[in-house]
């Protein structure tokens, strides 16, 4: 945040005039998230080797690196990836190359050390008994997310009903309409549209989807995907979240194992180490860039050194815009017009990240034992009401460890601030950038103790991350907007690379975004630049 924002308040500017070095590459990737380092692998399997990649981190990887605390590993964004479905051809190739998923019967098959192992997710679903000590919440532990409707409670026949009929809209949908994952290789459909320009909530209303438990359910979905709920984010995403991989699968119903998910201790960052892996001194480590040019011969990128203060002049044929699209805004001099167009709709939600230490297991409740990822149902209200949306719950980033006997434990808390509307968004991210840290852990404590009221006693230690525009959101307009389209085009000597394009931030997208560049630009290689 020091860095962005030093640079966004002219802080890091250095004076047009002022360079301390020149230096020459084919192509120069900006930005080494999953997309930026997507375009490096593609630049390699292209026979291009005179590229380098800058990010102003000290560390590859984006919003998919990983952390760790007293020598065990966690995730500081991003924390698994599903097993590649049928559109995800270059992710696929890629994770079997890598020795993680292989063929089977003509479908991709996760290698059992990197599936999720069992318990997948469970909920803790409150309930009304008053016999429990105060602060601590009454209720149980459920096996999966979505909320069993108890067979003698009020509405339960009719939240079941609606369970059934939302899993009927979704394959509707994913017959009529082209729903992929990733959207990068499923061409917008002009069909979609409507769905585009509809809030999720509106099209719940107009469907008559009015059951508390699914809409919860629902909500939750959203602001685990796109970091804001159901009244910020279109139709069109989600449904995009079901139909583009295993449908809506009502509670009991069996579910395909090949929808199994792949995750990691650290997360997503297992993959991007990976893929950073050889990039040798093409990797360039804390280099901000500060201003794209592009001009007839060449395209020359200014970039500072955060550690030295020297700054540099690359100048490349080609150049992979691999940042978020809000920061190309920002970079790119004079600024293409479809991104002129595209930037005042582009909001992106903001995310805290929190690992706590804990130095032993924590008691359970009643129900289910502890999964990877472990969720409290929150009452509807909160969620559009209250100052701030409850907390996505947690992921024990312990799971995967065969550790034979109960050691400390690592859970990754993960609270998504996108929030209902623009107003709140802003004010959470206001809050985000300026609340001390120890209010922030208070919050993160306050929301897991009513459940765990053992887990304050145990906590050794907790970081926080705090990621101000973590991930674009996919208000209506968005992904239908033809500004969107025309920048995953080469807008001459530069290549977009990344999940904003997509209008959805997950791997998938990312990594597709990448590949694409970097296959147009290997196209383009034998022909004169
Ligand atoms: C909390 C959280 C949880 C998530 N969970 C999941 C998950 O479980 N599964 C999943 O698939 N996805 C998840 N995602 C989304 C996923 O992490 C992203 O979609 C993906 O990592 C995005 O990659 P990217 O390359 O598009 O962008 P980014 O990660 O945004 O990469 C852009 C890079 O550009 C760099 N940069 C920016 N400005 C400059 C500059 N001026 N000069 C040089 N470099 C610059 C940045 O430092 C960054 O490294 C999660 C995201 C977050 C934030």
């Amino acid at each position: 945040m020091d860095r962005g924002h030093a640079w966004r308040d002219g802080l890091g500017k250095p004076p047009s005039s002022a360079r301390d070095q020149t230096r020459r590459v084919h192509t120069l990737i900006v930005g080494a998230g999953v997309a930026g380092l997507s375009a490096a692998r593609g630049l390699q399997q292209a026979g291009i080797d005179d590229f380098a990649v800058l990010d102003l981190e000290d560390e590859a990887g984006g919003n998919s690196r990983g952390h760790s605390i007293h020598g065990l590993p966690c995730p500081l964004g991003a924390h698994y990836l599903p097993v590649p479905g049928p559109a995800a051809v270059e992710v696929a190739q890629w994770l079997e190359e890598i020795g993680v998923i292989r063929q089977v019967q003509g479908r991709w098959q996760g290698d059992e050390r990197h599936l999720c192992h069992s318990l997948q997710e469970r909920l803790f679903v409150p309930d009304a008994r008053q016999d429990y000590p105060p602060g601590v919440q009454a209720g149980h532990w459920q096996e999966g997310i979505l909320p069993m409707p108890m067979a003698d409670s009020p509405g339960a026949a009719q939240t079941q009903a609606q369970y059934l009929r939302f899993s009927q809209e979704v394959a509707n949908a994913a017959r009529q309409w082209p729903f992929a994952m990733p959207t990068a290789h499923a061409p917008w459909h002009p069909g979609l549209d409507a769905l585009d320009r509809q809030t999720f909530a509106q099209w719940l209303d107009a469907h008559g989807f009015d059951a508390t438990a699914l809409r919860w359910y629902l909500d939750y979905a959203c602001r685990d995907d796109y970091g804001a709920g159901i009244h910020q984010v279109s139709a069109w995403a989600g449904l995009q979240y079901f139909a583009s991989r295993h449908g809506f699968d009502e509670p009991g119903a069996s579910r395909d194992p090949h929808d199994a998910v792949l995750t990691w201790s650290q997360g997503n960052a297992w993959l991007t180490q990976r893929l950073a892996q050889g990039l040798g001194d093409r990797w360039q480590a804390g280099q901000m860039a500060t201003r794209i040019r592009p001009g007839r011969h060449d395209v020359q990128v200014d970039a500072l050194d955060t550690r030295s203060g020297l700054r540099v002049r690359w100048v490349a044929a080609k150049v992979v815009v691999a940042v978020p699209l809000f920061i190309a805004a920002r970079l790119i001099d004079p600024m293409p017009p479809a991104l002129k167009a595209l930037a005042p709709s582009l909001r992106y939600a903001p995310w805290l990240v929190s690992n706590l230490w804990l130095n032993k297991p924590l008691q359970d409740r009643p129900g289910v034992p502890m999964a990877w990822d472990n969720v409290r149902q929150a009452p509807l209200e909160m969620a559009t009401n209250a100052p701030l949306e409850p907390a996505l719950g947690y992921v024990n980033a312990r799971h995967q460890s065969l550790a034979p006997t109960p050691g400390p434990m690592l859970l990754t808390h993960y609270w998504a601030l996108g929030g209902q509307n623009p107003q709140a968004l802003a004010n959470h991210r206001q809050r985000l950038a300026r609340q001390p840290w120890q209010t922030w852990a208070q919050s993160v404590l306050d929301d897991l103790s009513p459940v765990h009221p053992d887990l304050p006693g145990k906590l050794g230690r907790i970081d926080l991350m705090r990621w101000g525009h973590a991930m674009v959101i996919p208000t209506p307009g968005l992904r239908g907007h033809p500004a969107l389209a025309a920048l995953a085009q080469p807008q001459g000597r530069l290549h977009f690379a990344h999940s904003d394009l997509s209008a959805y931030s997950v791997f998938e997208e990312a990594f597709t975004r990448g590949a694409f560049a970097a296959r147009a630009i290997g196209a383009s290689k034998n022909r004169p630049v």
